[in-house]
């Protein structure tokens, strides 16, 4: 999942305005953003299929820092923790945690059995494969990013919210359509470093505009 983890930051952000939207959108972010550090470093592993670019052919083979639900939330601690000192703002922490823990929730709508809950080895995978119905998960994840957006936002700041969601949902596409062509993606690094673009572009860009 792509834009529908960002609602719940402006989500997030209409409960906590005290704490800055930025900080927000990485917290959201963060087990993407790990996750895309951590598998060209080798310690999390993914294997794409290079004949197609659907998502429910990628195989998330191996991912339990950054895609458990508490693993994953204790990994984000320290880091809710760095930037509330940074701030000193105590909020920070458990509004950071909590972005983190619902990229998790919302993962375990489209992902077919691959997240872990704890962590561990022979853990418990859960996954609802809404994947596997590409076009339905397409309309359903804009549709949940709508809702909660018009729900959090307001003014020109809703405006700009919902175009770039559905410009960024776009760009999506072909991992819910398939492609005519093969799979623009050849290797599982480049699919991190493009996950790393699309979410540290649409935190910097929403950052700025909302
Ligand atoms: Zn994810």
């Amino acid at each position: 999942m792509f834009v529908g983890h960002f609602a719940v930051a402006f989500l997030l952000w209409r409960l906590f305005p005290q704490v800055p939207l930025p900080v927000i959108l990485i917290a959201v972010s963060f087990p993407d953003l790990l996750w895309s550090i951590l598998v060209p470093a080798g310690v999390e592993t993914v294997r794409i299929n290079p004949d197609s670019p659907l998502q429910k052919f990628v195989v998330f083979e191996k991912f339990p820092y950054s895609h458990s639900l508490v693993l994953g939330s204790i990994i984000s601690l320290p880091i809710g923790l760095l930037i509330a000192a940074i701030l000193n703002n105590p909020l920070v922490v458990p509004v950071f945690v909590a972005g983190s823990a619902s990229h998790w929730l919302l993962d375990t709508v489209v992902h077919l059995k691959d997240l872990p809950v704890l962590g561990f080895d022979g853990d418990r995978k859960v996954g609802a494969g809404l994947w596997k119905r590409g076009p339905l998960a397409f309309v359903v994840e804009y549709v949940l990013y709508a809702i909660v957006t018009l729900f959090a936002l307001s003014g020109f700041s809703l405006v700009y919210a919902l175009i770039l969601g559905g410009v960024f949902h776009a760009i999506n596409l072909p991992s819910f359509f398939g492609a005519n062509r093969k799979n623009s993606v050849k290797s599982s690094n480049s699919y991190a470093v493009l996950a790393l673009i699309g979410f540290g572009s649409f935190t910097v860009i929403a950052a700025l505009v909302i």
